[in-house]
């Protein structure tokens, strides 16, 4: 039995594993208010009454994901809502990367020069406490995609469709693989009819709150449009469970690359053996570790974010130390629409005449040869 299966038992006796398994059921059945996540997890004095204070951002968890909070401090802090999301600090904004003065139609993102970021629903079936679109997403009703947002969305196909440099959609959003197969299906086969788009990749969290979602079906829907590539949003070694792992290995064998995306978290990952982990963890099922981002200024994030020198420290501690796959490129999405700024520690230290000195992963320092011409 897995910890689903117990968790099931305990809390949801007359409900079958063939119903669980139903992604639209975990959908429908998502715990949002106060007693259906009281009745579940065992909730401190100051939990109950975040969730009793909440405001216009939405609590949302899956069961299945719900299955892991108990167990798990470290996801339970992203998943709760917190007191001290009321406390406003420096620098932070509702729409911290500056994405609105970029958008060139609504949900349609271009900032870099051969990319769009195409924000498709507003809708995921589990809300991040720190997610740095907290502004747009959960606000508009319950159901992933609606006859308005298929409206919208003729706009950005035509954008992209007459913007000949763009050669990668990025379809994010909210989540998009909670919309349904022939949602999806139809959206991808839009974005696949405009010739110049050479690579479409999605953005999910899907494996690790929702891993049904991953069903052959999608799988073989997904697989007609390659080249595509996913961007998964993982944070911790605890969400890979049997599920979670049976999901990447059938996204892995659809034959979709599949990156990872860790946003760095304070008293959730900031640790080196934790994140180390949750890097080996991810390519045991295929997926390359891509970014680890540092927390963007949303309001009301300080109690998560992590001062860039500790994050720093904790790539160091991974290059080097284990495979090159398994370290991310550390980013910070600059405020105002600065855009992503790979952070780097320092290597190379100046010169010795025709050789610069370079640091090492065990911070020795070597001379290498390099004439100036
Ligand atoms: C992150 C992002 C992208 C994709 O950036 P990559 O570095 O190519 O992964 C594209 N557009 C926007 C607006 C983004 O924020």
């Amino acid at each position: 039995m897995t910890n689903a299966d117990l968790f099931r038992n305990k809390f949801y006796p007359e409900i079958k594993k063939k119903m669980w398994n139903d992604w639209h059921w975990q959908l429908t059945h998502r715990l949002t208010g106060f007693s259906e996540i009281a009745r579940i997890l065992d909730l401190s004095d100051e939990e109950k009454k975040a969730l009793e204070q909440q405001d216009a951002f939405p609590t949302a968890i899956t069961p299945y994901y719900a299955s892991l909070l108990n167990a798990s401090v470290a996801l339970r802090k992203t998943m709760l809502p917190s007191l001290k999301e009321k406390i406003l600090s420096l620098g932070e904004t509702n729409d911290p990367l500056g994405e609105e003065p970029c958008e060139v139609c609504e949900g349609l993102i271009h900032r870099y020069p051969d990319r769009v970021l195409f924000l498709t629903t507003q809708y995921c079936s589990a809300y991040c406490r720190y997610c740095t679109r907290s502004r747009l997403v959960g606000r508009h009703g319950d159901r992933p995609v609606t006859e308005g947002s298929k409206q919208r969305w003729e706009n950005a196909f035509n954008y992209i469709a007459s913007h000949r440099e763009i050669r990668d959609v990025l379809v994010s959003g909210g989540d998009p693989l909670t919309m349904s197969d022939e949602t999806i299906d139809y959206l991808l086969s839009r974005l696949r009819a405009i010739k110049h788009v050479e690579m479409i990749r999605v953005g999910s969290k899907v494996p690790a709150v929702l891993p049904m979602r991953i069903t052959p079906n999608l799988m073989k829907i997904v697989r007609k449009y390659h080249p595509v590539f996913f961007s998964l949003h993982f944070t911790h070694p605890d969400e890979m469970t049997p599920e979670t792992a049976k999901a990447c290995e059938r996204i892995a064998n659809a034959g979709i690359p599949s990156g990872s995306q860790t946003v760095l978290l304070k008293g959730v990952n900031d640790d080196a053996d934790v994140l180390k982990k949750l890097m080996h963890e991810l390519l045991k099922v295929r997926v390359r570790p891509y970014y680890l981002f540092q927390c963007d200024p949303i309001a009301g994030s300080m109690h998560f974010r992590v001062p860039v020198a500790k994050g720093i420290d904790l790539i160091n501690a991974l290059r080097g130390h284990t495979s090159g796959y398994a370290v991310p490129t550390y980013a910070i999405d600059i405020p105002g629409g600065g855009g992503k700024i790979i952070i780097n520690d320092q290597r190379c230290l100046g010169r010795d005449g025709d050789f610069l000195l370079l640091k090492n992963f065990e911070n020795n320092v070597w001379r290498y040869p390099d004439p100036e011409i």
